[in-house]
């Protein structure tokens, strides 16, 4: 695909991005997708990539981000109320020294529910429980 290089960027986010590895999807188009993180801080952690390999913040074009960020209000509104979420945070690490493990732009939604306090690490989701959120929440 034209917007894919996986390879060249030895990047994880694209390989999901050029479907070489599997992921629980809420949303996709030409540019953009949204999947569950598979290590979630709380219950439909949603990250939202663009498709084309940017590192983060500040090499992305505007166009891109323009693109990304439209499609995490979408996203957002659809976890709103496709979920038990009252709430939700928006996440975006750009550096090591920022926390950011995966060198390809992404927001992270997080949905916020009831009193429980907000966790920047998620453990290890079960991959059918994880599997069978993502039916709940449906594809928008
Ligand atoms: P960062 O710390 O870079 O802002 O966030 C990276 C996120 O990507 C983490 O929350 C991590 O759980 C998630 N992540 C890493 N590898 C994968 C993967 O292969 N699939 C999915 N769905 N999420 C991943
Ligand atoms: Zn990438």
């Amino acid at each position: 695909m034209w917007y894919n290089n996986a390879m060249k960027n030895n990047c994880i986010f694209c390989a999901i991005a050029a479907g070489e590895i599997p992921s629980f999807k809420i949303y996709e188009d030409d540019l953009v997708l949204a999947y569950l993180d598979i290590n979630p801080f709380s219950t439909g952690h949603t990250l939202v990539i663009p498709k084309i390999h940017s590192e983060g913040l500040l090499d992305t074009g505007d166009e891109t981000l323009a693109a990304v960020i439209s499609r995490v209000k979408k996203v957002a509104a659809h976890l709103r109320t496709a979920l038990p979420c009252e709430g939700f945070n928006i996440l975006q690490n750009n550096g090591q020294a920022a926390g950011q493990t995966v060198k390809h732009l992404h927001f992270h939604i997080v949905p916020r529910c009831g009193m429980a306090p907000l966790a920047f690490d998620g453990a290890p989701a079960d991959m059918e429980e994880l599997k069978a959120l993502a039916g709940r929440i449906g594809m928008i």
